[in-house]
């Protein structure tokens, strides 16, 4: 049985008190929201901080307001945001991407600040101790070597988080304290292309909340694919948002996010496959244009589930599809990508 190491719990009340007790145990110290990827990867000895600072009290990390735009604490559960009908009837692109996050009882658990912070997967790191000390460690941990790229100086684990794509596309920005004070940046910025630094918050930074952009005239989708549609980390997603000038699904598009998820250690912005569509209807035509611009930027690694090439191939249908849908198609039918793992419930755009 795995089993988690002694370590000390602190238990603050505050922002400001996590802030401070996450600057006083330096690099022993780790935040813990819902806990379901750090205690896991605690016991596989992944992550090995002595000090935990646990989040579960703090109540200004609970944040939920919803007017023309919304404000969400890091500490909601994702139970809570899919309990949310008024957030997901503004957002049902968001109310995609957490309704595919594992399980209901994991959700019940797992943190929205959790789920944007989680770390990079790779079929070489999560596994047990044992596991990875027979094939040696990797770069990740205690290694000196990728098996993935053995030439390779760097880590090339997956991000894999299902929020991270959509908070990018929608152009979220969030918030880190520290006991230095506060800063905000776009989502975007949160991320680097990098599998073992891929966040730029800084250690002794507490992500507080995120704030989305005005609903209005905002239409969001998110799709995934994974192995198994009851729960899966995914092997490729993708987030889209954006505006028309207009209210018909005809209108030239005035502003396009796209997102590939799972492709890379960081959510990938495809700007210019997004750019190709503005000033344009979504015809089949522009659709297909801005799915090839943006596939060709889906460069994915044999460290995950299902062949590369597969993944890689799949990357241009599963864009088009989002924007058929973003179009008023409706989400995607019953057909090749359905069978293929494409997943969540009917939701149009919003
Ligand atoms: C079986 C299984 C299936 C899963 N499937 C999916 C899936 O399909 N998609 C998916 O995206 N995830 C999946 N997960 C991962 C995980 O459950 C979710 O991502 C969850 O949202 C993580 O949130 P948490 O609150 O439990 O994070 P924790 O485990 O508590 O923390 C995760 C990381 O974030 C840091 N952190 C937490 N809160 C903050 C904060 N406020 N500020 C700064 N850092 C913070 C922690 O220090 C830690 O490094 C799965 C997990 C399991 C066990
Ligand atoms: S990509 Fe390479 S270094 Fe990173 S976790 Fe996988 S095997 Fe390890």
């Amino acid at each position: 049985m795995m089993r988690l190491p002694r370590l000390r719990y602190v238990a603050p009340r505050t922002i400001r008190e996590a802030a401070a007790a996450l600057a006083d145990a330096g690099p022993e110290g780790a935040l813990l929201a819902g806990g379901t990827d750090l205690l896991p990867n605690m016991k596989r000895r992944q992550q090995v901080p002595r000090i935990l600072i646990g989040l579960r009290g703090v109540q200004g990390l609970r944040v939920r307001e919803l007017g023309e735009a919304a404000r969400l604490g890091a500490g909601l559960t994702l139970s809570e945001m899919l309990r949310d009908a008024a957030l997901c009837a503004a957002y049902p692109g968001l109310r995609r991407a957490v309704a595919s996050i594992s399980t209901p009882p994991l959700r019940n658990m797992g943190t929205l600040g959790g789920n944007l912070c989680l770390d990079t997967r790779c079929n070489y790191y999560n596994q047990s101790l044992e596991w990875r000390k027979a094939i040696d460690f990797c770069l990740k941990k205690d290694g000196t070597i990728c098996w993935v790229a053995p030439a390779s100086p760097r880590c090339w684990a997956v991000s894999s988080s299902d929020m991270a794509p959509l908070m990018v596309a929608l152009g979220a920005r969030v918030t880190l304290q520290s006991a230095q004070g506060e800063r905000e940046l776009a989502a975007e910025a949160l991320y680097v292309d990098d599998g073992i630094a891929y966040l730029s918050r800084r250690p002794d930074e507490v992500l507080t909340d995120v704030v989305l952009p005005p609903h209005a005239g905002l239409r969001c989708t998110y799709l995934k694919l994974r192995r198994r549609g009851a729960f899966d980390f995914p092997v490729l997603s993708v987030a889209a948002a954006l505006r028309l000038d207009g209210d018909h699904g005809d209108a030239p598009v005035r502003e396009a996010r796209l997102v590939l998820g799972a492709v890379g250690s960081h959510p990938v912005l495809a700007a210019e496959a997004g750019a190709l569509l503005v000033g344009r209807p979504l015809s089949e035509e522009a659709i297909r244009e801005a799915a090839e611009a943006a596939a060709r930027l889906a460069k994915p690694l044999d460290n995950t589930d299902y062949a590369l090439g597969w993944r890689k191939r799949m990357a241009g249908p599963l864009i088009a599809a989002a924007l058929r849908e973003l179009r008023g198609d409706g989400p995607p039918p019953h057909g090749e990508l359905a069978r293929a793992g494409v997943r969540g419930r009917p939701s149009g755009a919003c």
